[in-house]
Formats: structure tokens, sequence, C-alpha cells
């Protein structure tokens, strides 16, 4: 087994709207990517 560390954590995920760790966000960028992802995602479904 590989020992890769826990993709579980949502800190350790990219970002897909900046593809900056999400642990690197600013609140504000927090703000603003979650509230972008929502929209893509309402507009996706
Ligand atoms: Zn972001």
């Amino acid at each position: 087994m590989m020992s890769k560390p826990d993709p579980t954590d949502a800190n350790e995920q990219i970002c897909p709207l900046c593809n900056k760790l999400i642990s690197k966000h600013t609140p504000e960028q927090m703000l603003e990517c979650s509230k972008k992802l929502q929209n893509v995602k309402s507009e996706d479904v």
C-alpha cells in the first residue's frame, strides 16, 4: 500500500476554482470559492 495523505481532510484538497490548496485560502477566498462552487453545482443540476 502507498502511504499518501488522507484526502478526506478538506484542508488538503485543491480548490477546483483557483487550483490552490484550500488551506491556503483566506477566509474571503473560502467564501467566494464556496459560493461559486454552489452556483456551479446548482447550474449543473
Ligand atoms: Zn478557491
